[in-house]
């Protein structure tokens, strides 16, 4: 497919207001694909790479600005693109704005349509860059991408500088993709979904379920090495546990960091390798090496375990979460820091074992298989204890023990509950004491006065839209923030500016907050129509990326359950 075509289906399926004809749009390009419809697939939804892997283009907004402008031609510069961009708030608008270098030249002969870039082309280009790494690796990412925005005509050039960016801006969410996919290849939703969870891919389900149908979409299970998402939970209480389900499995909710941990199968029945996840799906195997260590010492198969790791102190009591974070995205300095940060494992779930797929087992059976999955003896120290229980004197007694011991509250799940990866049901209910809080993506920030005028001082906060892939704000949060964190977030927020006017800053959503409140409240001030009363920053959270942040609906839930 050229990558004009898609151009012109994807501006088309921009325009399109009505959701049903949305999902129609997008199946009809799914329709027209050839080979290249998993890429095609990717594209629609802004990604190069499919979600379970961890390679990233690794290229900055001001990156992407210099490249466009050097396409546009010796007298544009980045600081000219940077200027339309806080007239036109939009990186799409502002690249279509210009003439590209072919373009220009084809217009010089007078000659017809060039030889157009290929889907496929602008594919591999794309992952040339992303693999680029070491010394030199930036100018050569700005070089490739040089190299293909001379080659785009204006349309074109809007959709390269909204993917390059990680932002398509069409009003097409996850659930739409999958839809359409059912709706290109005739599927039922559930098996489709079913796809979609084990691969997390939907560039590969689509190509199965147009290639082999439901038997080929009902035969994709887990693999070890590509991560799932991380099965969520709601709020709630025993008595609504009982209620639900008339037993429950109580577990302590470990403060800490989530891991999917995945073991390869090795030669001769011994261990392959061992990679370890965020709950983001990030490899974090390089910064974990005493924890690869020790489950290379204590587990006997292959497997995908779930689980949280945890700071400890000398004497083995936990220290909170901030510590764990130290470790968890180190990238230098690892052996020094193993030393001064000591982590432990608890695993409390296990979604294969050998070659067996374990996700629609109950939580029980689930958990026996996690204890057999470890040496003798060595499930006690790395196997979370489940208690079930129908008595909720038993389950206060545990929560009352859980918080002595300095835990953060108790887990209470359904045992006889499926693992649903991504999924923050019903059958995961999280209890915990503390103040409520929820995690909010900065969108943008103001500057600050006086003292701090080098410092970003207020923060602009959003919620996700997952039907139209966007932000919507939700608030600003300027309050508990020290002098010397306003320094920290500056310098981890800078380089995400995208566009700035006198004070105010807009920021690419790339930085998750956790933020205290007292309250939502209905509010026409936000694009949400809600806002935080009493917002108070918590913590960065470094484990989440934007697509972990709280949805508008979940937002809208909160307010209800006040
Ligand atoms: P929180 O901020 O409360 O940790 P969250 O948004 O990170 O919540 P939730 O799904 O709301 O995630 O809460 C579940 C989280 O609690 C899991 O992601 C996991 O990291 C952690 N956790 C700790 N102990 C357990 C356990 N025994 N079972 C499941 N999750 C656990």
């Amino acid at each position: 497919m050229e990558f004009e075509a898609f151009a012109k289906r994807v501006d088309g399926i921009e325009a399109e207001a009505g959701d049903i004809e949305t999902i129609q749009e997008v199946a009809a390009l799914f329709g027209a694909a050839d080979a290249e419809l998993p890429v095609v697939v990717r594209f629609v939804q802004g990604r190069v790479f499919p979600a379970w892997s961890s390679t990233t283009l690794d290229i900055g907004p001001s990156l992407c600005y210099t490249a466009i402008a050097r396409a546009a031609g010796p007298n544009v510069s980045a600081d000219d693109v940077e200027a339309r961009l806080a007239d036109q708030g939009e990186i799409g608008a502002v690249a279509e704005g210009y003439e590209f270098g072919d373009q220009q030249g084809l217009a010089a002969f007078g000659s017809g349509a060039a030889e157009g870039l290929t889907v496929d082309e602008v594919d591999s280009e794309l992952r040339a860059l992303a693999d680029a790494d070491g010394s030199g690796s930036q100018d050569r990412k700005v070089d490739l991408l040089f190299g293909l925005f001379r080659q785009c005509s204006p349309l074109e050039a809007r959709y390269l500088a909204r993917l390059v960016l990680g932002e398509m801006r069409i009003g097409v969410g996850e659930g739409t993709v999958r839809d359409a996919i059912c709706e290109a290849f005739d599927q039922p939703t559930e098996t489709v979904s079913r796809a979609l969870q084990v691969t997390n891919d939907y560039g590969e389900v689509a190509a199965v379920a147009r290639e082999e149908g439901a038997a080929g979409l009902d035969s994709l299970e887990l693999e070890v090495g590509r991560p799932v998402q991380s099965m969520l939970a709601q709020a709630g209480t025993a008595a609504e546990a009982l209620d639900s389900w008339g037993e429950a499995a109580a577990e302590i909710k470990f403060d800490g960091a989530r891991v999917q941990i995945h073991v390869q199968e090795g030669e001769e029945s011994g261990l392959g390798e061992i990679s370890i996840y965020s709950r983001n799906m990030d490899d974090v195997t390089a910064a974990l090496p005493d924890v690869v260590e020790f489950v290379r010492q204590s587990v006997t198969d292959s497997c995908i375990l779930d689980g949280e790791v945890v700071a400890v102190d000398d004497a083995g009591d936990p220290l909170a979460f901030q510590h764990v974070l130290r470790r968890f995205r180190r990238k230098h300095d690892i052996e020094r820091m193993v030393e001064e940060v000591t982590l432990r494992l608890h695993a409390f779930d296990c979604l294969r074992a050998g070659s067996e797929g374990l996700l629609t087992k109950p939580l029980v059976d689930r958990h026996d298989r996690l204890e057999t999955v470890f040496k003798n003896g060595e499930a006690d120290e790395a196997v979370a204890e489940l208690l079930l229980s129908d008595d909720p004197d038993e389950l206060a007694a545990f929560e009352a023990d859980a918080l002595e011991a300095g835990h953060e509250g108790i887990m209470l799940k359904n045992p006889q509950s499926a693992y649903s990866p991504g999924d923050r049901g019903q059958n995961w209910l999280k209890r915990k004491p503390d103040v409520e809080t929820v995690d909010l993506v900065v969108t943008g920030a103001e500057w600050g006065e006086g003292r701090r005028a080098s410092f970003l001082g207020t923060f602009l906060l959003s919620v996700r839209d997952p039907e139209t892939a966007s932000y919507r704000t939700i608030g600003k949060v300027a309050t508990g923030i020290t002098d010397e964190q306003l320094a920290e977030l500056t310098e981890l927020l800078e380089p995400h500016i995208t566009a700035e006017s006198g004070q105010t800053v807009e920021i690419q959503p790339s930085v998750v907050f956790e933020v205290g409140y007292e309250e939502i409240q209905p509010s026409p001030t936000y694009a949400s129509g809600y806002a935080l009363r009493f917002p108070r920053f918590v913590a960065v959270r470094e484990d989440k990326s934007p697509a972990d942040a709280e949805t508008v609906g979940r937002i809208e839930r909160l307010a209800e359950s006040q």
